[in-house]
């Protein structure tokens, strides 16, 4: 008789797309690549629905995700998480980070970091640019609860040293493909933890969510390997498991190009509408990995 799998050796992963667009082969290939391990682990796969920016999500975009994965041939457990439906349990993470310390209010505006950047050149660059440089973070507390009070606009952001201080330095995550990484969350800086018009970030909500579904593997595109930086604090932050990543490659077009949500000829509903075969996708997804 099988062994019941114990929370160890259980594998669950996940496919999380944001619906603010239609999927593309390079989507397909991410999903696939989390779908065949649950299968050949014999694990779980979840779809999860990454909707917290209101004002890019569409829900023809969500029925597309639908359609395409199914198209695919993949099976997904349901019921399927959307995220713009929890916005209290990221409130709740949000609010044990403001608990310990370790999140600010910040009411810079886009032009107002950019224009502190341009005030100190050498301020540092991260993985995704200049990294945020800090200029609310040393505001006052009374000075930030009254400007909260009267009703300014503010994000809210992780104060890295202040977090630092309680989880240490020595973070680290196992990488299916690059073995083991030593965090550095610097890279990121103090990221936003809740935008001014979302009440939660990507960074928070995917952290609490791959928890919450008990995640055991992350996998995902290589462009997200940056994130991992600071994915691998907020769960020593709030208690929670790392789970083990595989950062993949990112498919190209012919053109070397990386595929984007814009690339409509590229679309699997573009694809599935024109008559291609999923099989005929899979075989040159599988083609195109091996180059
Ligand atoms: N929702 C993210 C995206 O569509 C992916 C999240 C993840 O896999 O961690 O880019």
């Amino acid at each position: 008789m099988p062994t019941k799998p114990t929370p160890s050796d259980e594998f669950i992963t996940r496919f999380a797309p944001s619906p603010t667009g239609l999927l593309h082969m390079g989507h397909a290939y991410s999903a696939l690549a989390a779908f065949n391990q649950a299968k050949a682990r014999g694990g779980r796969f979840l779809l999860r629905i990454e909707d917290i920016d209101q004002g890019r999500c569409r829900p023809e975009f969500v029925e597309a995700i639908f359609e395409d994965l199914a198209w695919l041939g993949l099976t997904w457990e349901e019921p399927v998480r959307r995220q713009s439906e929890h916005f209290e349990d990221y409130a709740a993470a949000l609010q044990a980070l403001k608990d310990m310390g370790v999140a600010y209010p910040c009411f810079c505006t886009r032009k107002d970091i950019q224009k502190e950047i341009q005030r100190a050149p050498s301020a540092p660059h991260g993985a995704e640019g200049p990294i945020y440089p800090g200029t609310c973070r040393t505001i006052d507390r009374t000075d930030a609860v009254a400007r909260i009070a009267a009703g300014q606009p503010h994000a809210w952001r992780l104060n890295l040293g202040a977090a630092l201080s309680i989880t240490g330095a020595n973070l680290s995550w196992q990488d299916q493909i690059r073995g083991t990484i030593v965090a550095a969350p610097e890279l990121l800086g103090d990221v936003v933890l809740a935008r001014k018009d979302t009440p939660t970030s990507y960074h928070l909500s995917v952290v609490w969510d791959d928890a919450l579904q008990g995640v055991t593997h992350i996998i995902r595109g290589e462009d997200l390997f940056d994130a991992t930086h600071i994915h691998v604090v907020l769960q020593k932050l709030l208690d929670l498991p790392t789970p083990q990543y595989c950062h993949h490659k990112l498919l190209a077009g012919s053109d070397g190009k990386r595929f984007a949500k814009r690339d409509k000829a590229l679309t699997l509903a573009w694809l599935r509408e024109s008559g291609t075969v999923a099989e005929t996708l899979i075989a040159s997804l599988q083609e195109q990995t091996r180059r």
